[in-house]
């Protein structure tokens, strides 16, 4: 059990059952975007959390420390978790539960590793290492959640490709309409049932009363909402994308790097704002250029700015040369570039200040 998830607009709340007020108590995002971030997450950038957490559970055992003491210093990597991405936390989050809990408590430890462990037939299914042994209990483990993060993951962009991406077979059919078939197939079952409570949008205190309830629903009013029921990670995902289309939100393919995305902004985007390639900038900022550069793709005075401009851009990246003094020259480039096409610099002479062959 992860907790329970309602929408608001296009916000997706989601309140965690272990949670306490004011510590990992819960998530909120904009709908789709934590989904489309773990389609596209590199697993090494997860991996050094996890490693992270399995040194603090080496450490704790070999200074002796208790389960508390244990779980008290892997909680601060599991919010540095959140921030990364809400899926990738909920994986570090039994990961952990599991290291913290597998000598004390093995039947409660083997039930956090099941809740990620990916379950298809393809992989073997290990038994776990004597837990006198705690390294290799920490790999096998990791092994397991790294497993589970990779398979979920492929998963999530089979199931974004029959969804959001262009077939003839399905053309005249929207997204929600093929997640409904794609229900149907049972590729993904048992997801697709949300049992629906009924929660208030604020949180008590695990022993509050009816009466402190009382009390607080007087001093702060709060809304009375309609939540689900989230039992695994796969139902998340799948609640998620569900929520996703139905709010009315796209999920599009981005023309530049053919990930997904969804556009928050206006719906006809092509072009997702996550950053991209060494230089820091986003696939919504190098589109533009190449489009500009697609549109002129016949025009001999661009291609001529464009050859230079690549070789200076070089001498940036081997040194060579300053970006500041980059900077100046493209501006004067591109001035220059600008007179000739308007007849003010003759192609020739455009070409030597260039430095072109
Ligand atoms: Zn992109």
């Amino acid at each position: 059990m992860i907790g329970n998830a309602h929408i608001k607009e296009t916000t997706m709340h989601l309140r965690f059952a272990w949670g306490e007020p004011g510590y990992l108590e819960g998530s909120r995002g904009l709908l789709g975007h934590g989904l489309m971030t773990f389609s596209r997450i590199r697993l090494e950038a997860a991996e050094q959390i996890i490693d992270a957490v399995m040194n603090i559970y080496l450490a704790c055992i070999l200074e002796g420390k208790t389960h508390k003491e244990m779980w008290n210093r892997m909680t601060e990597l599991l919010e540095d978790a959140l921030h990364l991405n809400l899926y990738v936390f909920l994986f570090l989050y039994a990961y952990a539960q599991f290291l913290a809990t597998e000598m004390l408590y093995p039947k409660e430890a083997r039930e956090y590793i099941e809740s990620i462990r990916f379950h298809d037939g393809t992989v073997p299914e290990e038994a776990p290492p004597s837990s006198q042994n705690p390294i290799a209990t920490a790999q096998w483990g990791k092994r397991i959640m790294l497993e589970g993060m990779n398979k979920r993951r492929d998963r999530l962009l089979k199931d974004l490709h029959f969804l959001c991406d262009e077939m003839t077979e399905y053309a005249d059919l929207s997204p929600i309409q093929r997640l409904y078939l794609l229900t149907l197939t049972k590729r993904n079952d048992p997801l697709n049932e949300f049992a629906v409570t009924l929660e208030a949008d604020m949180s008590f205190p695990n022993d509050a009363t009816s009466d402190k309830i009382k009390a607080m629903f007087l001093e702060k009013g709060p809304e009375i909402i309609e939540a689900y029921t989230i039992d695994s990670i796969d139902a998340l995902i799948r609640f998620e994308l569900f929520s996703t289309l139905k709010t009315g939100l796209q999920i599009k393919k981005c023309r530049n790097c053919g990930d997904y995305f969804v556009p928050y902004g206006r719906s006809d985007a092509e072009y997702c704002d996550y950053r991209f390639g060494d230089d820091g900038k986003s696939c919504n900022e190098v589109g533009a250029v190449r489009y500009y550069k697609r549109k002129h793709a016949d025009d001999p005075i661009y291609l001529e700015y464009y050859k230079a401009y690549k070789r200076y851009n070089n001498r940036v990246r081997y040194g060579r040369m300053t970006k500041e003094e980059f900077f100046a020259w493209s501006e004067e480039a591109r001035q220059k570039r600008d007179d000739c096409s308007v007849g003010g610099l003759s192609f020739d002479e455009f070409k030597t200040w260039l430095g072109n062959p």
